[in-house]
């Protein structure tokens, strides 16, 4: 099956509009398709109706951005985006992370950087801001060569994050919000995490037991060996299995494709059964 579960459009940080996305995933072939837009729900009017047009198989989705002693993002898919509790939360991460847009304004300002608000917000349209749009501003004006050099010099450092901290819920809070919503919450992209496996079997253990419903065992980043270690420990604690690109488009993200080619007894078996609306 050719699917994708975990992607972004331009109500957060992506390239593409959640219509012109749904047509992208149409005109591949792909059959199912999730959007999982940062800490929004705000593309998935869009979404639904795009995907009734193009007929293809959507699921409304969301990445929350949690924090546990570090960043960890959590999935949820087959959320009811209507739901009053997320879209409060939804709004309220949202004017952190406008806060936050400022802040890391005055801080690249005390670098010498003369980055202007308005300017980072005319890339983000009517999206939320993130730091990618940051980092484009800082490509497209000669600070570094790529977005990922805006990102290891700037970007995603010690002294960066102590400065632009923003409101992040705790996982359990992201979980409960998720299943509020009649969704089904997801660890994202555990090869990402910057800390061993035995720290992370704690913590999936630990989530578990908040209610998680699986991991994000397929993801465009994770090397074979990832994936079998994370679909060993799914079976393991009994948890739903997940897959996605992260695809943001070639400008944000390059070298992400959308969708992914799954076998279907484990797209069957394992991966969908989300409770969807
Ligand atoms: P934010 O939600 O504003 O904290 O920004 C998170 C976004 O930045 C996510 O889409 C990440 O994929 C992206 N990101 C984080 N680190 C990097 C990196 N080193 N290079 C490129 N993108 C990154
Ligand atoms: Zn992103
Ligand atoms: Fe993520
Ligand atoms: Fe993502």
């Amino acid at each position: 099956m050719y699917i994708d579960l975990h992607t972004h459009t331009t109500a957060s940080d992506g390239q593409y509009s959640p219509s012109e996305l749904i047509k992208m995933a149409k005109e591949k072939g792909i059959e199912r398709l999730a959007i999982t837009d940062h800490d929004t729900v705000s593309g998935l009017k869009e979404a639904v109706s795009a995907a009734k047009t193009y007929d293809l198989d959507f699921i409304p989705g969301i990445e929350i951005s949690t924090h546990k002693g570090v960043e960890i993002h959590m999935l949820g898919l087959g959320i009811d985006f209507e739901n009053v509790d997320l879209v409060r939360k939804c709004e309220e991460l949202e004017r952190s992370r406008a806060d936050r847009a400022q802040r890391i304004c005055d801080y690249l300002n005390k670098l010498c950087i003369p980055v202007v608000l308005s300017e980072v917000e005319e890339y983000a349209g009517e999206g939320s801001i993130g730091r990618p749009h940051f980092a484009q501003w800082l490509q497209e004006h000669g600070y570094v060569a790529s977005r990922n050099e805006a990102f290891s010099r700037y970007l995603n450092t010690p002294r960066f994050k102590a400065a632009t901290d923003r409101m992040k819920p705790s996982p359990e809070e992201a979980i409960s919000l998720i299943h509020g919503a009649g969704g089904a919450a997801f660890l994202a992209h555990p090869g990402l995490l910057k800390f061993g496996r035995k720290n992370q079997e704690s913590l999936i253990r630990s989530i578990k037991a908040a209610g998680l419903d699986g991991i994000e065992c397929f993801y465009s980043k994770h090397e074979k060996k990832q994936e079998e270690y994370y679909l060993r420990l799914a079976k393991e604690y009994d948890l739903k299995v997940s897959c996605g690109s992260d695809f943001h488009g070639e400008k944000v993200k390059p070298g992400i494709e959308l969708g992914m080619h799954l076998d279907e007894t484990i797209v069957k078996d394992m991966t969908y059964d989300v409770r969807r609306n």
